[in-house]
């Protein structure tokens, strides 16, 4: 739970961000209505604050004096104003607020929340600035800073590379075109070799007045261009919608691969997967082993314990299998049914038995149990090993459940 201090006075934004607020449970808003009543609450518990939200203009503080005493206390400072002062706003982004956010339409609030999101993750997020000329690196920093983003240098395109190849972890690369060495244009031809979009965003920099330079960046993998000089804002937009777009990219691929109850691989995954382990297997003449396990008299959890007992039970016994076969390929083929491929011990599967029968998932329901088929031996295709198991794990219910049958073939 994030504690945001808010100072305004109008009842109607008030209202208006009482309303966003309720919709955000991991954000406590704490609503001073006065510069005065802010004097006493920051003395008090500056400590306590994430942010803060600021009117600029209140009855005791007419002109910013708000933004000041939350700077003062080091907070990262949103500011709401009613109307654009072109230079009232310059002033402002060079005192190191966060951004300025107008009160015209539900979409400026929704910027304000959007920007206190990103504040939460910011400090995880590393961005290397490229740049040969000192005043566009350090102005670059003064805007980035308030962000609360891990901030790194390089002053050429070697110096560029060498930092990213010592931190992977580089989330994102601001790069000039224009440098001493390999261009800007260069480094994200050179980058993209290697490096998708989700795992590192780049924005390219220049001076150059020809449109065609930003339409080559793009085309070649850069992810948004900015025409140097660029305002604040500018930046800091840009830098906030291609880090939410590399999120939103990175959710819809984890939602593609993992089963969203148990977190294991989910069919198509699995098979995908698989083919890699099997083609690997094939080249170099391994045997390789899979592994089909159902729950036994799984229905019966759901009828007589309800389903969410169901999906417990799925869910403990997903992690007993993760963490008995750290070095397997896991995954939930569906329903209670799931598929192993990899290194496979008969002692193992007998421990993952013991362990099920001691798992707790729901009160006073019965202990888990599982069946197995296992087929171990010249890998052909997929479908045939998997189909090889199934008929073994069947043949284990068939013969009574919470057994394994195990055969390698002939
Ligand atoms: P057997 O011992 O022969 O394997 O019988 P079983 O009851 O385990 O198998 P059956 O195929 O008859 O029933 C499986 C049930 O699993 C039916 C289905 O409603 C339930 N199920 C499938 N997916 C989920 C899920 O995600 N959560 C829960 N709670 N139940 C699920
Ligand atoms: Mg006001
Ligand atoms: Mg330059
Ligand atoms: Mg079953």
């Amino acid at each position: 739970m994030r504690n945001i201090l808010v100072i305004e006075d109008s009842p109607l934004v008030l209202k208006i961000l009482d309303h966003l607020f309720r919709q955000e449970p991991d954000l406590q808003p704490l609503f001073c209505a006065s510069l005065a009543e802010a004097e006493v609450m920051l003395e008090a518990s500056a400590e306590l604050f994430f942010a803060a939200i600021v009117d600029l203009h209140l009855p005791d503080a007419p002109n910013g004096e708000s933004v000041d005493l939350v700077m003062r206390h080091r907070l990262p400072c949103i500011v709401l104003s009613g109307s654009y002062n072109e230079q009232r706003r310059d002033e402002l982004l060079l005192k190191g607020v966060v951004d300025y956010v107008l009160k015209e339409s539900q979409h400026s609030y929704e910027y304000a929340f959007r920007l206190l999101h990103r504040l939460e993750s910011n400090s995880q997020v590393k961005i290397l600035i490229a740049e040969d000329s000192d005043a566009t690196r350090h102005y670059i920093r003064h805007v980035l800073t308030p962000h609360r983003f891990q901030l790194l240098d390089a002053r050429d395109g070697d110096e560029t590379l060498r930092i990213l190849q010592e931190q992977p972890d580089i989330d994102l690369l601001v790069v000039d075109h224009s440098m001493p060495g390999l261009s800007g244009f260069e480094l994200v031809k050179l980058l993209r070799q290697k490096l998708k979009r989700h795992e590192l965003i780049i924005i390219g920099l220049s001076a150059d007045a020809k449109g065609s330079l930003s339409a080559m960046f793009i085309k070649h993998g850069a992810d948004d261009f900015l025409r140097k000089p660029f305002c604040p804002e500018e930046l800091n937009c840009r830098v906030i919608s291609t880090l939410e777009r590399r999120d939103l990219m990175r959710a819809l691929k984890q939602a593609a691969q993992y089963d969203a109850l148990t977190g294991l691989n989910n069919r198509r995954a699995f098979y995908e997967q698989g083919l890699k382990q099997l083609q690997q297997a094939q080249r170099s003449n391994q045997p390789l082993s899979v592994a089909m396990l159902d729950l036994d008299f799984f229905k019966r959890i759901n009828d007589e314990h309800g389903h969410a007992s169901g999906d417990s039970a799925l869910v403990v016994f997903a992690r007993a299998l993760a963490e008995a076969f750290p070095d397997a390929l896991l995954g939930r083929l569906g329903g209670e049914e799931f598929a192993l491929l990899g290194p496979l011990e008969d002692a193992t599967l007998d421990r993952l038995r013991e362990c099920c029968a001691t798992l707790h998932y729901a009160a006073g329901a019965p202990p888990l149990s599982f069946s197995a088929g296992v087929y171990q031996g010249e890998p052909e295709d997929l479908e045939t090993l998997l189909h090889q198991a199934d008929l073994r794990l069947y043949q284990a219910k068939r013969q009574g459940r919470g057994l394994s049958i195990w055969r390698t073939a002939d």
